[in-house]
Formats: structure tokens, C-alpha cells, sequence
């Protein structure tokens, strides 16, 4: 369980701050932040991003709270750590921004960014399969928007597919699993376990 949130802010208030120092990996880094704007300087998708990392973590400390979940930059960071190797206060900015994501996602916020559904297809085929299967996870993405746009999206890229099945990139039939479907079960319930005590040992700290 997460502490309990403040309340959004466009007042300089620490309070959302020192949430996300304590509820998000990395960010008890945060407080060094001298806004020198090198992450955003050096991000490659920087200009695809609402605000950039730099500016989301002065939003932190502004306590703009739901500026900060629903800001794009949780969902457009690709991962390429640049912004975390030339930070020159050693903060690990993309651990804090996919840490954001991720309590974006468990709050209920992130329920519209593309990336955000992908990711939760994404998932959906890793956790049933134990592999993607880019026929659901483009389906269960595709009819996430609803069955009208899911619909008409698939007859859009129907070339595509048909175009991938011809040279072998996509296969027809059952979909692919691993073989040790029990134990990937048994270990995915075991990080959710390890997660939910290392969230509720940062909602008692
Ligand atoms: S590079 Fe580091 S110190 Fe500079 S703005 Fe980004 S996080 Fe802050
Ligand atoms: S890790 Fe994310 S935020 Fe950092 S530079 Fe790469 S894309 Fe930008």
C-alpha cells in the first residue's frame, strides 16, 4: 500500500515531494536537482514530451500532482538512460521517470496515453504466454480504444500483417508459450509479493 497523496498544488509545496522522494525509486536523489536542464538537453525525444524531465521534477516540487501523472513524459521516455549517464548530480532520472509511470499506472491515472495501453497489452501477453504474441498484444491494444476504433484500426494495418505473415514475421495459429508456464506464474507472484512489501514498507516509513 502507498501512503495517502496530498493534495494538487501550483504553490512551491514540498508536500508531493517528499512524497515522491519516499514512494519512488531513486527519487530520494531528487532534493540535489539544480535544474541545470542537461537531462533535457541530451533526451532524443525530448521535443515528443510535454515537459521533459527537468521540468517535471521542478512540477514535483511545485506539488503539481496531477500535471506530474499525467504528463507524457512518463510514457514517451524510451529508456536510453542518457539523461541518467550525464546527470551531474548522479540522479537516476530514468529510474524516477519509470518509477513515475508506474504509480501513474497503479493510481488509475495513464488510462489514455497510447504508451501507457501498449505497455498494458504488452504485459498482459508477457504475464499469459510468458511471450509477446504481436497478434494480441496488437489486438488488445488496437481494441482498448473500443470495438468501433479497435475495428477500424485492424483494417488500416491488415496490409501490414498480411505483409509480415508472407515473409514469415508473424505466424498463424495457437500462440507461442513457454514451456514453464507454472513456474513463470509462481515467479511473477512472487515480485508482485516482494512489491507489495517494499511498497508497504515505504507507505510505514
Ligand atoms: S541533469 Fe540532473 S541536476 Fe540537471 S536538471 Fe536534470 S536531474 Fe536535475
Ligand atoms: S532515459 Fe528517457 S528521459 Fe532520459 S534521455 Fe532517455 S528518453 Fe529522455
Amino acid at each position: 500500500m502507498t501512503a495517502s497523496l496530498p493534495e494538487n498544488s501550483h504553490k512551491y509545496d514540498l508536500g508531493f515531494a517528499r512524497w515522491v522522494y519516499k514512494n519512488i525509486n531513486g527519487a530520494d536523489k531528487l532534493s540535489m536537482c539544480m535544474q541545470c536542464g542537461t537531462c533535457s538537453g541530451s533526451c532524443p525525444i525530448g521535443s515528443d514530451m510535454d515537459n521533459g524531465p527537468r521540468k517535471l521534477f521542478m512540477m514535483i516540487r511545485a506539488g503539481m500532482k496531477e500535471e506530474v501523472f499525467n504528463s507524457d513524459t512518463l510514457w514517451n521516455c524510451t529508456s536510453c538512460y542518457r539523461c541518467t549517464v550525464r546527470c551531474p548530480r548522479g540522479i537516476p532520472v530514468t529510474y524516477i521517470v519509470q518509477g513515475l509511470a508506474a504509480k501513474a499506472t497503479h493510481l488509475g491515472y495513464a488510462t489514455e496515453q497510447d504508451a501507457a495501453r501498449f505497455a498494458k497489452s504488452f504485459w498482459w501477453s508477457l504475464t499469459h504466454f510468458g511471450r509477446t504474441d504481436e497478434r494480441l498484444v496488437t489486438a488488445k491494444y488496437y481494441f482498448s480504444f473500443g470495438l468501433v476504433k479497435g475495428i477500424k484500426k485492424s483494417l488500416e494495418n491488415l496490409k501490414i500483417a498480411f505483409g509480415m505473415v508472407m515473409k514469415g514475421r508473424m505466424h498463424l495459429g495457437p500462440p507461442h508459450k513457454v514451456s514453464a508456464n507454472k513456474d513463470l506464474r509462481a515467479i511473477l507472484a512472487k515480485a508482485q509479493e516482494i512489491e507489495a512489501r517494499e511498497q508497504q514498507g515505504g507507505a510505514e516509513s
